[in-house]
């Protein structure tokens, strides 16, 4: 009948004057493929992120290069940095702000666990007020490891079904943060 192929990460079946695949697979690829970032970079990691968005690295190969400052038009919340406590409401705020489907990439230990600030005033890591979907580790992480982080939320976006924000594990996670 037709022949099965992997178009741009999607398993299709092509044959003559016709070609099949799934929408999700179709919409997931279009999406990866054009993830738009907001960084909340605070600290020395949002400097990391910032060579990271530099020539060097070319992230326009991934269809990244276009940074949203405003949340209603950001796909992808990047924190880079330290957070306080005092900034965590705020977090949370640009965090409820963006529109579905979203997702959250921390990027160095200080915003996946508080990192080496074990203090009174620092977010002992921001799952405590958002839920992640990627952690990169490192303090900081090279921008290698950024582009790995982000490539790993390219594989998520590809791999989820459409309503995967509605599906029983992400009302487990609104609630349990306090999101709805
Ligand atoms: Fe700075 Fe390290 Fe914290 Fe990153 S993880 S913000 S490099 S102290």
């Amino acid at each position: 009948m037709g022949k099965v192929e992997i178009i741009n990460g999607v398993e299709t079946i092509n044959g003559e004057g016709f070609q099949l695949t799934l929408l999700d697979k179709v919409i997931g690829a279009a999406r990866a493929n054009s993830v738009w970032p907001l960084p909340f970079a605070t600290s020395c990691c949002g400097i990391e992120y910032m060579g990271t968005m530099g020539s060097n690295y070319d992230v326009a190969r991934f269809g990244m290069e276009r940074m949203s400052f405003s949340p209603r038009q950001a796909d992808l919340l990047i924190v880079a940095g330290t957070i306080s406590k005092k900034l965590a409401p705020i977090l949370k705020q640009v965090y409820e702000q963006m529109a579905e489907p979203k997702w959250v990439l921390s990027v160095g230990a200080c915003a996946s666990s508080g990192g080496i600030f074990d203090t009174y005033s620092v977010l002992q890591g921001i799952d405590r007020v958002i839920p992640v979907d990627v952690y990169v580790p490192g303090c900081p992480p090279r921008p290698e490891q950024i582009i790995e982080g982000c490539m790993n939320i390219h594989r998520l976006v590809k791999s989820e079904s459409l309503r995967r924000r509605y599906s029983d594990e992400y009302k487990h996670l609104l609630k349990k943060y306090d999101l709805n």
